[in-house]
């Protein structure tokens, strides 16, 4: 079906094929639909003459008329700048130029009329402009035009004279020419329930606007459009695989029983006890759940999935439960095994140094049924490991792992497939999880077990490094344990190499009569292991590693984290790191250290940390300040490619979209409904994941 949309710009009014041609080639730009997606990325205001009193920081650009009071040149050589004295009869404010400082002072005068356009910026406690539009005020130019969009070109459309007053025509044309045949994708309930304008309207207001009100107007309801088809697709896939795999019904709660009453380390979380719950409603539903399970480090995940593993080994089901790196394997196993021995169930570990002979044996076990639970690390993808009956899958730490690699493990039962419970340890901001996990469901450990003590991290610069030695000391004394961390990022690798072992020759000189533990990459993983395990028993009281320790250790008796070069670090990492303290009930730390020497962001990561230990609030910042293409685990997903909605600043919006999807979906799955009609048709024309839209015939 094509609709007036999909028109060729080539016989748009005022383009003609050459620029067509040229649209097509530097901008992707066929349709008029192509053309009036092309949205502004700003928008000039010169429909007036600010006040030098009243601007403020958040403008994004000002224009003013007033003279010129002095020119000076300032510093010397390189440093060189022009800085400009000019007053309205309001305020005074500087305008400052670094380059072409002999062609601007050519062209200026004392006491000339001007008019000057720019972004104002904050200096000390008044305003300049560097580098900014200055012209003379003529009677011709008294005011030099409206409201104006700004697009996105190249260099090369800017050759040939198309700018953005250019697309601005022809987009107006293409609106003129459409007129009513815009069709309208939202159904009127909705355009009403959140004030929304008419699709027509919209297009009309984001490429010709009066104001910023009349650009807020449109981006509201074309960012909901966007992302209430982008929810209504999502939600669609995660409808039709929930009907379409059975999945292993599990209801037996004996062995549970006798766990919750005899074993039960502690009192659970209310947030464990909710999750609990929701993935034993997956387990009774005889459809197979893929969930995610979401929780901030030391939120208590293991014992969530150690107990979901009993409801499953008492229907007669085998669980695995794969972690990305051997320590952590090595770990859950220890962790596991304990519980485990007490009910009387079987545990193994399988990971890439598991002895041959060991080996078969597992293979072996596992194939008989004899063991319950295997843990291990992408070994247990290999095709030699196969299950009797496996019932359940715990995949820690998802971030690590493929979606191929879920889809192997989903695979070693191909009677009726697994139950999938994916556990990450990186908080992703709601917006985040509805787009990227929008096809599983989610659910969130949001409360630390009781008597935690909050983590108090500062800030020191390495000049105060002989303090920070003093302070390790001091815990080290009252009998806790100490991690260092350095950086190794691949980039760099040899430097890195060589920071971390000066930074251990200087600690071992700091600390001649502790002993040290170091564990890096480029280690051998059994001696790594062998370090790991002589910190976890308390023989070392120094950990000296890189970011290898960075997910899911866990030694209760480490109270304080050091982290070099902090500003090297990404903020979901430091958050991982910072989470190896603080498990046990003693007062813990993480001392952030860094050179004076810091960028904005830098410095907006490390003040996030020291404000809070909130890895949801952390990670709305982490997101604000990369933006979501850049989060981990959301590179290999196409599902972020937004025209104009932004993850980062659009979560109400978003939510307003997924919620409203999902009431469309819920009343009428197949969008029969008469006034559902142009939903429909919406999405067959957007080609909206048509396969998946399988049922609507
Ligand atoms: P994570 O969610 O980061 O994987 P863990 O499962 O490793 O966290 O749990 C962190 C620590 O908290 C472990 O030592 C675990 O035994 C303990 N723990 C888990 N749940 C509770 C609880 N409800 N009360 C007290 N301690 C708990
Ligand atoms: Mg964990």
């Amino acid at each position: 079906m094509s609709t007036a949309l999909d028109k060729k710009i080539d016989f748009l009014p005022g383009a003609g094929s050459i620029r067509a041609g040229l649209l097509n080639t530097e901008l992707g730009i066929f349709t008029y639909q192509d053309l009036l997606e092309h949205f502004p990325f700003r928008y000039e205001d010169r429909s007036k003459f600010h006040r030098i009193t009243d601007l403020v920081e958040s403008m994004d650009s000002a224009q003013l008329k007033g003279v010129i009071t002095s020119i000076n040149k300032l510093g010397e050589g390189r440093r060189q700048r022009l800085v400009i004295n000019f007053t309205d009869n309001s305020g005074t404010t500087e305008l400052i130029w670094f380059q072409g400082i002999k062609w601007v002072e050519k062209k200026l005068n004392i006491g000339g009329e001007y008019i000057v356009y720019g972004k104002p910026t904050v200096f000390g406690h008044a305003f300049n402009f560097t580098h900014p539009e200055i012209n003379m005020l003529t009677p011709f130019n008294t005011l030099t035009g409206g409201f104006k969009p700004i697009y996105s070109l190249t260099e090369k459309l800017r050759k040939k004279f198309i700018d953005s007053k250019v697309i601005g025509q022809m987009t107006e044309n293409a609106l003129r020419d459409l007129g009513n045949s815009i069709p309208e994708n939202l159904p009127q309930n909705l355009l009403e329930k959140f004030k929304m304008i008419p699709r027509y309207q919209a297009f009309q207001l984001i490429h010709h606007p009066k104001d910023f009100s009349h650009v807020r107007h449109a981006l509201r309801r074309l960012k909901f459009e966007e992302l209430f088809y982008n929810q209504l697709s999502l939600i669609n896939q995660k409808l039709l695989r929930k009907n379409e795999f059975e999945g292993h019904l599990f209801t037996k709660t004996e062995l549970l029983t006798c766990f919750y009453e005899e074993h039960l380390p502690f009192e659970l979380t209310g947030a464990q006890k909710k999750v609990i719950k929701e993935i034993f409603f997956d387990f009774k539903s005889g459809m197979q759940m893929n969930r995610l399970l979401q929780g901030d480090v030391g939120s208590g995940k293991t014992i969530v999935s150690f107990i979901c593993m009993l409801m499953a080994i008492d229907s007669g089901a085998q669980c695995c439960l794969m972690a990305p790196t051997e320590i952590l394997s090595i770990q859950h196993f220890h962790n596991l095994e304990k519980f485990a021995n007490q009910i009387g169930l079987k545990v193994a570990l399988l990971t890439g140094s598991t002895k041959k002979k060991e080996r078969t044996v597992i293979h072996e076990n596992l194939e008989n049924g004899n063991i319950n639970i295997i843990i291990g690390t992408h070994a247990l993808i290999q095709d030699k490991v196969k299950f009797q009956n496996l019932g359940l899958c715990v995949i820690d730490e998802q971030h690590r792992f493929g979606v191929a690699q879920r889809a192997k493990l989903w695979n070693k039962n191909k009677e009726i497939h697994p139950h999938i419970l994916v556990m990450t340890a990186t908080p992703i901001p709601r917006t985040l999880a509805m787009t990227l996990y929008g096809d599983l469901d989610v659910s969130v450990i949001d409360e630390l077990p009781a008597g935690r003590k909050p983590i108090k991290t500062v800030h020191r610069y390495d000049s105060r490094r002989l303090e920070v030695f003093q302070f390790i000391r001091d815990e080290i004394i009252k009998g806790r344990q100490v991690y260092i961390v350095y950086p190794l990022i691949e980039e760099s690798e040899t430097m890195d190499f060589k920071n971390l072992m000066d930074g251990y020759e200087s600690i071992t000189r700091a600390f001649p009569n502790n002993a040290l533990s170091i564990v890096h990459g480029k280690m051998k993983p059994k001696d790594k292991d062998f370090e790991m395990q002589r910190f976890v028993k308390g023989e070392t009281e120094i950990m000296i590693a890189t970011t290898v320790i960075e997910v899911g250790v866990d030694v209760p008796n480490a109270s304080l984290m050091i982290i070099e070069n902090a500003e090297r670090f990404g903020l979901a990492q430091l958050h991982q790191l910072r989470g190896r303290v603080g498990r046990g009930a003693e007062q813990s730390y993480c001392i952030l250290m860094s050179d004076f020497k810091l960028s904005k962001e830098s410095r907006k990561r490390i003040d996030t940390m020291v404000e809070t230990n909130d890895g949801f609030k952390i990670s709305e910042v982490d997101l604000e300040l990369r933006g979501p293409g850049d989060m981990s685990g959301t590179q290999q997903s196409g599902l972020l490619d937004l025209k104009i909605a932004n993850l980062a600043t659009d979560g109400k919006i978003l939510t307003f979209a997924r919620e409203s999807a999902l009431e469309v979906l819920d009343e009428d799955p197949d969008l029969a409904l008469e006034k559902h009609v142009m939903i429909k048709a919406f999405v067959y024309e957007k080609k909206v994941n048509r396969l998946n839209w399988s049922r609507i015939s």
